[in-house]
């Protein structure tokens, strides 16, 4: 019989599974961030989700079980979109807007699995397990806020005033043919 514990522990290595692909995909973001602010926010969440990975494996144990991971296609598209609209804009004037359109997917995602796991540890009795997730949590709406600070007070903007200009060059040169 399938009970909320397994149901449980199957999304939690359903994590476990995103976390290390986050892990592996954070770093070229950074290094195509050219915006100092946003470069910083994601080198810190970078620390912070080595350490989801670990409090994940915590979480496991409080339910005496060794952590595994199951394979989260979610994750998958998400960081393969982000892999996309970062290579299409890379250098460009947009490409810090793109960066973080692409990692508040993935803190919503996050945001959104660790809420249901939180729920599902109280629901189960486990008090360790909750807290260790809302500490997760805690960090993965942090992290979104840092992003759309990013967004509003700069990056959004710079994006739109030099696409104004490029669309201002090239109707110049539409114009002179
Ligand atoms: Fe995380
Ligand atoms: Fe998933
Ligand atoms: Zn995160």
């Amino acid at each position: 019989m399938k009970t909320l514990k397994n149901l449980f522990l199957n999304e939690l290595a359903d994590m476990y599974d995103a976390e290390h692909r986050i892990t592996k995909a954070l770093p070229k973001m950074i290094k195509a961030a050219t915006c100092d602010k946003l470069r910083q926010g994601l080198e810190s969440h970078l620390e912070e989700t080595e350490g989801h990975v670990t409090k994940i494996e915590r979480i496991f144990a409080t339910f005496d079980e060794k952590a595994r991971a199951k394979k989260c296609p979610a994750m998958v598209g998400l960081l393969d979109e982000g892999d996309e609209i970062v290579g299409e804009n890379k250098k460009s004037a947009v490409i810090n807007a793109a960066i973080i359109s692409a990692c508040q997917k993935v803190e919503h995602y996050e945001i959104a699995s660790y809420g249901t796991l939180r729920a599902w540890a109280e629901l189960l009795g486990n008090d360790d397990a909750a807290n260790l997730l809302q500490e997760i949590l805690d960090q993965e709406k942090e992290a979104d806020r840092v992003l759309n600070e990013c967004a509003i007070s700069k990056n959004n903007k710079e994006a739109l005033e030099e696409a104004e200009v490029g669309a201002g060059a090239s109707r110049g040169r539409t114009d002179q043919m």
